[in-house]
């Protein structure tokens, strides 16, 4: 099979790989039918991960059709149109069967293409995927869903949907969102959902502060954010930051930007293991912080009729389909936020 695979920092080359196989009893084999770049694939493509491998499949978000199952596997069959998880549990503990696999009983979850990292399973860009723990990893896809909707189920939409939850948002409530990517759009989205009154929007993309505007949004960039935020909002500070960033400066600012016993959501992917939290003036707010990784499964129950009824119109911020052969250009186009792209959707077939 064709394959996106990880050869070293900014080095991702559209190379032939052996056929992946039916892994075991609880596994479905899937061919590929859209495969999507996630923000936190270009970690790998810069080389950030705190790991030397290469040499695997990169890629976390797909979706396709099930071409085999294992005999543990209930409820799916060969034809089925389904979308996977990339947050992957096990198949039968009480919280995987609820959804809930980041309280899995057997363990951290896993994650598809992070090398040795998070269960060291294969990557997703690719043709052929055995998916593990199939029976609470894979959802049929609802007919009136299209394939762009889909795929931003498996990650990206879920994740927004977390980090607008963990910020307590309430109706009428003020919101910042740091980063624009697709996650902070759909995190601009989601608090909308949610019943924010004003969103803020920071980032330094035109294009982005454009779509979140869309949405109905408060565009702000340049370098008084602080004050034209204060200023946007009758002079107070906002109730919930939303932060999908995950560097120090972006957390420090989310801090000073939410008021007293406000709400800071982090949301982004961090490989640093220490951080100089400002713990003084956090306490002297009385500062909720909550940081997580997405138990993709558990949104779903919400989400996906939100989708079905137009309500989250997340498909918007696929700019770009190519094929999985332009794959290399893909991830060039995508770091290098060119000519308006903010996620590419891939075709194996292309
Ligand atoms: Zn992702
Ligand atoms: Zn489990």
């Amino acid at each position: 099979m064709k394959a996106l695979v990880y050869l070293g920092p900014r080095d991702i080359r559209y190379k032939d790989y052996p056929d992946a196989i039916l892994g075991g009893p609880d596994e479905a084999l899937v061919k590929v039918a859209k495969t999507a770049i996630c923000g936190s694939d270009l970690h790998i493509y810069h080389g950030e991960y705190p790991t030397p491998d290469t040499g695997f499949i990169v890629g976390h978000e797909f979706i396709g059709e099930v071409l085999e199952v294992g005999s543990n596997v209930r409820g799916f069959k060969p034809g089925d149109r389904v979308l996977s998880s990339a947050s992957i549990g096990c198949p039968d503990c009480p919280e995987c069967l609820k959804g809930r696999v980041g309280r899995c009983h057997k363990g951290p979850f896993s994650c598809y293409g992070q090398g040795s990292m998070m269960g060291a399973l294969q990557g997703v860009q690719t043709e052929l995927v055995s998916v593990p723990a199939a029976n609470t990893t894979l959802r049929h896809i609802p007919p009136d869903i299209s394939d762009d909707q889909a795929i931003l189920l498996v990650d990206n939409l879920p994740t927004a949907y977390l980090g607008a939850k963990n910020a307590d948002i309430r109706p009428g409530f003020s919101v910042v969102v740091i980063g624009l990517g697709p996650v902070g759009l759909l995190c601009a989205e989601c608090a909308f959902i949610l019943g924010a009154a004003r969103v803020f929007a920071i980032d330094l993309v035109q294009e982005r502060l454009a779509y979140a505007a869309s949405l109905g949004a408060i565009p702000i960039k340049g370098d008084n954010i602080q004050e034209q935020i204060l200023s946007a909002n009758y002079g107070v500070p906002v109730d919930s930051v939303i932060d999908t960033v995950c560097n120090e400066f972006s957390l420090k600012l989310s801090f000073r930007l939410a008021r007293k016993e406000g709400t800071v959501s982090e949301i982004g992917v961090s490989f640093t293991n220490s951080f100089n939290f400002p713990l003084a003036h956090v306490q002297s707010k009385s500062l909720a912080f909550r940081i997580a990784l997405t138990s993709v499964q558990e949104e779903w129950p919400e989400l996906i009729p939100l989708v079905q009824g137009g309500r989250i119109k997340s498909e918007n911020v696929i700019t770009h389909h190519m094929g999985l052969s332009e794959g290399a250009e893909a991830y060039r186009m995508t770091v290098a936020r060119e000519a308006g792209v903010m996620k590419i959707v891939m075709d194996p077939s292309k």
